[in-house]
């Protein structure tokens, strides 16, 4: 299976060359996943007359009537007319003009397949298969035509969908049954009906890989399909499994064995609410964790004010009650001074050292929060990146708590296994929920806990969409929340490939604003991502303190301020915005007792995917359901931070429509695992075997 195409036969060098080129198809395996998107019943020839306007492939055989070269260079192409009984197919090819020039020749006979389109209202088939055909259907083979994934160049070098099909045909003769063999364990072999709830006995491998290219019926395939679909997700589960249990097993941590005064005086006297549930349950599993012996290493998810706030203060008092120290790191200055000034408030009536570290802390402070941090007699830094940095010295660390970042890196990790003897625990709190499907692929070898729960008496925030020729009418609803004592933000969007273009608007926006707005009566804050750090910090803290009213910026904004007199958002251009980043910058108002609002401008002409976003947010302010629908959109290669991941490289499977075989194959996994957690029966030899193979193949590709 591992052989090199090349010696597959028909293949050779130089094909083999494209191959690997143009689909990345190195070996006989290779070959085999190259699996076909759909299958043709080729045994059929078409009608011309038989063409409808919803017709998508069709096969008619006919006799060419006109070739006609037409344009000049780019726009040069090849147009010829077939014809068959029953009217006129115009054949079209932009590429290899001159190859297909030879071989297509008026009076010849032949036999075109391709996707039907329409130009001015007659059919046409761009690039079509084509071969020279005469009056019969001859060595038709019974099975589906299989279609294959391929490119222009292949095409034009004699490998286009067919060719693949050939090959993958010569390929499967040769194969025996012990090439590919079962690696599913018997008691896995098992699985219920998604229609009936019937049980049903997956299709064996060796059947699966010959029914997926050359199915006998559509129903076959269909088992073959999911077969091979639910071993993808099997395996990559019983191998994150894996991961997971022998990091729990090998891994040290510092131990916090008990809840001490720290801890309870604060819980009993100072906490300022009721926990929610959700709060609770997470505070128990980093109780248990961090009571293991075992280092921590979890993921919290928590819906934009779920209060994660307040959980990693009580984790970080647990850490103090048990004679460490703790750190806290936020992604901006202007979140990690908000942390702090909040904490320290909580903490006041309570006997600890607290203290705030970022970039632009003053040389005096800076050198005494690292010296109590060296001394020990420092209990929580709070502070940006820079608590990351050489200096920094603790003298016993023993939690360390990311907010709002998902993607903490293995290299900053590594920074942090330096600051202590035994790798401190870490917390990693995230307000991008992550569909679960994703959790549990991208993310299944790691700890996570989930908030889905948010503090009672929270009032839901009204969404609005609403096109920029209302914009008078969203600026007149401003002035009456304002009037009411409320503050405002205007967001607009700042997008790295139109940089220039969106600080033209920014600036437009601005003097926009200040026109509706004018001072004396109106103060507005403007931040932006160009400003020096102080003058943003400075017109940050205007807004927080209520000394402006309006707040025009860009979504530097996005993640953690909070400002709870704050009850209007207004986004400007929304579509330009993703789903969960229109999310976050929702979550930035709802945040006190008075009823908040979202407007979402955006221009009249909406492509399908904006509007659909749109009408998302205006129903649910669910982050959950949110980034569900955003992985349903967008796919699960282009949720942010999980591209690197190889674990989503799937070749058949897709997390998101698969779900259903995906919780099946966790669920599989987990209990396979418990029985045989190093997989040593006999039972489970084959899938050991498989596993270690594959293991040695994507290490060899680099893939981690
Ligand atoms: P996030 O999860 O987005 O970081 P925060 O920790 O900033 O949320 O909390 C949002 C707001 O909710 C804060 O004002 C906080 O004081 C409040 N809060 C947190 N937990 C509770 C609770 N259990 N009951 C009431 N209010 C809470
Ligand atoms: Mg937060």
């Amino acid at each position: 299976m591992g052989n090199p195409i090349e010696y597959l036969k028909g293949v050779g060098p130089l094909r083999a060359e494209l191959l690997k080129k143009e689909l990345g198809i190195f070996t006989f395996r290779d070959l085999l996943e190259h699996f076909p998107y759909r299958h043709v019943d080729r045994t059929k020839i078409n009608l011309v007359r038989e063409i409808r306007p919803d017709t998508e492939f069709i096969q008619v055989a006919g006799r060419i009537t006109s070739v006609n070269v037409l344009g000049e260079q780019r726009s040069r192409r090849l147009v010829a007319e077939l014809r068959d009984a029953t009217g006129v197919l115009e054949l079209v090819w932009f590429q290899g003009v001159n190859g297909v020039q030879k071989l297509v020749q008026v009076g010849g006979e032949f036999l075109v397949y391709g996707r039907v389109g329409f130009f001015q209202g007659s059919p046409q088939l761009t690039h079509p298969e084509i071969e020279a055909f005469q009056g019969q259907v001859a060595d038709r083979p019974e099975y589906l035509e299989p279609v294959y994934p391929t490119t222009e160049k292949l095409k034009i070098r004699g490998l286009g969908g067919r060719q693949l099909g050939k090959l993958t045909q010569v390929l499967l003769n040769m194969l025996k049954e012990r090439d590919l063999p079962e690696n599913l364990p018997e008691a896995v072999m098992a699985y219920p009906d998604p229609d009936t709830g019937l049980p049903q006995r997956w299709v064996s491998r060796y059947e699966a890989y010959r029914q997926v290219h050359f199915p006998q019926d559509p129903m076959v395939y269909k088992a073959a399909v999911r077969r091979l679909k639910f071993e993808e997700l099997f395996v990559a589960q019983v191998r994150l499994g894996l991961i997971k249990s022998r990091r729990h097993r090998s891994s040290h941590g510092v131990v916090f064995a008990q809840v001490g005064d720290m801890f309870n005086g604060f819980y009993t006297k100072h906490l300022p609410f009721e926990l929610t549930g959700a709060q609770k349950r997470v505070l128990r599993e980093i109780r248990k964790d961090t009571g293991s012996g075992r280092q921590m290493n979890r993921l919290l998810q928590g819906d934009v004010g779920s209060g994660k706030t307040i959980v990693a203060l009580l984790a970080m008092l647990l850490a103090v009650d048990n004679g460490f120290q703790a750190c806290l790191m936020a992604p901006t200055e202007i979140l990690a001074r908000q942390h702090y000034e909040g904490i320290s408030a909580l903490l006041k009536e309570l006997p600890l050292e607290v203290r705030l570290l970022t970039g632009s802390s003053r040389s005096k402070s800076r050198k005494e929060a690292l010296r109590l941090a060296q001394e020990g007699s420092l209990h929580i830094l709070i502070g940006t990146h820079a608590v990351l940095e050489d200096p920094v010295q603790f003298q016993r660390l023993g939690l360390v708590i990311v907010d709002e970042q998902h993607r903490f890196g293995v290299a900053q990790r590594a920074r942090l296994w330096k600051k202590a003897e035994i790798p401190p625990h870490v917390l990693v709190m995230t307000a991008t929920p992550i569909p679960r499907t994703l959790a549990m692929t991208a993310y299944g070898d790691l700890d996570y806990s989930v908030m889905d729960e948010l503090p009672p008496g929270r009032q839901p925030i009204s969404t609005f969409h609403r096109f920029e020729e209302r914009r008078s009418q969203v600026m007149d609803f401003l002035k009456h929340e304002i009037g009411k004592g409320r503050q405002a933000y205007i967001i607009f969007p700042l997008i790295e490939e139109s940089e220039k273009m969106d600080y033209e608007n920014l600036e437009k926006g601005y003097i926009n604003v200040k026109a509706w707005f004018p001072e004396p009566k109106y103060w507005i804050s403007r931040v932006d991502g160009r400003q020096k750090a102080a003058e943003r910090d400075t017109n940050m803290r205007r807004f927080v303190n209520g000394d402006t009213q309006i707040m025009v910026a860009t979504t530097v904004i996005e993640v953690g301020v909070n400002v709870p007199n704050a009850t209007v958002m207004v986004v400007e251009s929304a579509e330009k915005f993703g789903l969960s980043q229109l999310h976050q910058l929702r979550g930035r108002v709802g945040r006190g007792a008075e009823k908040s609002f979202c407007i979402l401008l955006t221009s009249h002409r909406l492509g399908r995917e904006a509007r659909e976003r749109m009408g998302i947010l205006t129903e649910t302010d669910n982050g959950f359901k949110i980034a569900e629908k955003d992985l349903e959109i967008r796919g699960p290669g282009d949720i942010e931070g999980t591209r690197q991941s190889g674990l989503l490289n799937f070749k058949i499977a897709n997390i998101v429509q698969d779900r259903e075989w995906l919780e099946l194959a966790r669920e599989r996994a987990a209990e396979l695992l418990e029985k045989d957690p190093e997989l040593v029966t006999a039972e489970n030899r084959e899938l050991k075997a498989f596993l270690q193979a594959q293991q040695g193949r994507t290490a060899w590709s680099k893939i981690s």
